[in-house]
This record gives C-alpha cells, structure tokens and sequence, in this order.
C-alpha cells in the first residue's frame, strides 16, 4: 500500500507542535525560505518585500506554492520591531539581509525603555500583521501561518548593542533582569497583534546564542521568562536559538514551548535525547553547507538523519542564505515523502 496522505499542511503542522499523531513529519519553516530566486519570480524583492504587507505576503506564500512546504511565514527578518523602536537601519539591496546598524544604539538603559507611540502602526510592524492577515484569507483553512515576535534577548542587542548589553550581564545582572523584563512586553504586544491577525504559531526568536552565552545564563536570565511568555501568547510557540545549545536543551524542554527550532551544530538524536519528547524540535538542516553549497544528494541525507532521530518538524536550522538554489530546498519536502514511503512499506 503507497503512503497516502490524509491531512491538510495546516493539519499536519498544528498536531506536530502540540505532541499530536500525523501522516507525515510536517516540513515547517519557522524562519526564513525567500530567496533571490523567489523575489525575482514574484516581482517582490527586498528590502521592499520586508516593509510592505502585500509584497511579504506575495514572497512568503512562495514557501507553500512553489517550494512545497507545510507552513508559510511572511516575516523574513529579525529587525522589524527593532526599526519600529526607533533603531538605526541599513535596508541593504534585494541579495542582503537587511540590519541594525549597532554602532549608534537607540537606548542606554532602563530608563530608556519604551514603547513608541503607534509602535504597532509603524511600516515595518504592519508590514508584517498586514501580510498574515492576507495570508490567512487566502490560505488559513490548508496552510499554517506563522509569526514572529523577537524575545527580549534579541531586542537588547538590538536596542543596545550587543557588546554593550552582554556587559550589563556580567557589570549588573539585577539591571539586565529588569531591562528584559520591561523588553518583554514588546515581545507580548506585537505576538498579540500577530495573533489577532491569523497567525496559527508564533516562531520566538531569542538569541541567547551558543557562541556569546552559556547554558547557565539561559537558565539564570531567561528560563522563566520564556515560561511566562507560554502563559501570555495563547498560541504555540516555537523558540529559535542558533549554535551550539545542547547544553541548555534540558532547560528549554522545560519552557513548555511547542517547540524548539535547533541548529545543525546539534547533533538530531542527541538533541532528541535530551528532550524526551517534554518539547518538539523542529531543524535542522544545514545552511551554510549543505542547502547553500551542496546539492540535492546531501539535502537528502540530513532530512534523513532528522526523521531517523524522530525530529517532530523538518526545517533548515535557520534563515536560509538568499542564494539558495531552489533544487535544494524543494529535496526536503521530496524526502520527507520518500522517507515515508519507505516507512510505510
Ligand atoms: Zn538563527
């Protein structure tokens, strides 16, 4: 008998992230899968795409028609919120990311913490609640739309700077408690309104990163935190923190998140032993590597590696490179199928 399948993408997403059966592993994306390649097929380039509503949505829905996955996700970036605060930004051209500028900060300390007046009517917010709004019309009854909403960590390099706030951690730790604290509650506001408008999941960035901060200062600083967030943002959330995290897996298996968006320094079985099954894990393919530089052969291999592990949601590790080739990102949702096959038989 050959595999079938007998739910919706929406279906299939929403039941790996809340611990539930499904016909097949879902192949989600939490962060970003525009490319070059996609902006110039839908007439939707950046840093335009990331700024207006109808052109996110154009570029995003590209994740589920051309590229095949289960889920779509109109917010590219990670400065959206952070160019509505008042950061300084570099919008670089259609092939770059674009950023914060770090060298001149927008706040100091605590003190300077707030929310601007029309935060969530800001260009770059509504770029993104105005584009999940559509989305959701267009493809909310088969498709997973999910959000975004930065955590508080990632806010602070950003607000500022992340030389400047990783000091404060070690100069001040009752300080940095309450600066996330207050940055919290943008995390809140804008998931709020990302909810309001359709979003199915949020993705929670937070980027207490392997490579700048140990596992210690995740528990000290944001374990609680990210706690409190589960109680507050009614839909599932799946946190996202690149590098190395094995040492602080334990802890976020213990956030009550949906799930965990894990990068390709993890090792998916180890990563899938250390969770026990308290959190999904969503990841985690290759970017740099093996989606950028490899082809189609070694995409195959890691969907594999994943789906032998039982990785609950098949992603790459995190926002793609923008050259991407397509052939390598359609070969996940293709081995996922085929690995299924084979499952089934
Ligand atoms: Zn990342």
């Amino acid at each position: 008998m050959p595999f079938q399948e007998t739910m919706t993408p929406r279906e299939r997403v929403m039941n790996a992230l809340s611990g539930k059966p499904v016909d097949r592993t879902p192949v989600s994306n939490p962060t970003n899968v525009a490319t070059v390649e996609l902006m110039d097929m839908m007439d939707a380039p950046f840093p335009e795409a990331c700024r207006d509503p109808e052109l996110a949505a154009r570029l995003a829905a590209t994740g589920y028609t051309e590229l095949g996955f289960d889920s779509i996700m109109p917010y590219f970036t990670i400065i959206q919120e952070s160019s509505a605060l008042g950061c300084e930004m570099q919008w670089e051209e259609k092939d770059n990311w674009p950023t914060v500028r770090m060298s001149n900060p927008v706040w100091k300390g605590l003190d300077d913490i707030r929310v601007p007046t029309g935060f969530l009517n800001h260009r770059d917010n509504v770029a993104i609640t105005g584009s999940l709004r559509m989305l959701k019309q267009e493809f909310g009854d088969e498709v997973a739309i999910i959000g975004k909403t930065m955590g508080p960590w990632t806010l602070a390099y950003h607000v500022f700077g992340v030389e400047h706030f990783l000091l404060m951690t070690v100069d001040d730790p009752d300080a940095t408690m309450l600066c996330l604290h207050k940055l919290k509650e943008i995390s809140v506001l804008f998931g709020e309104a990302q909810i309001e408008a359709g979003a199915d999941a949020l993705t929670f960035p937070d980027h207490a990163t392997g490579d700048l901060v140990s596992g210690e200062y995740y528990e000290r600083f944001l374990l609680e935190l990210h706690q409190e967030m589960v109680e507050r943002l009614k839909v599932p959330l799946i946190l996202h923190i690149c590098g190395n995290t094995l040492d602080r897996m334990d802890y976020i298996a213990r956030t009550g998140m949906a799930a965990f968006h894990f990068d390709s320094k993890n090792d998916p079985q180890q990563a899938m032993d250390i969770v026990d099954g308290r959190i999904a894990l969503v990841g985690n393919i290759n970017n740099p590597e093996t989606l950028y530089a490899r082809g189609p052969e070694e995409v195959r291999q890691e969907v594999y590696r994943c789906l032998d592990a039982g990785v609950n949601l098949i992603a790459p590790e995190c926002a793609i490179p923008l050259a991407t080739k397509l052939e390598n990102l359609l070969e996940i949702p293709k081995a996922v199928r085929d690995w299924t096959h084979e499952h089934a038989a």
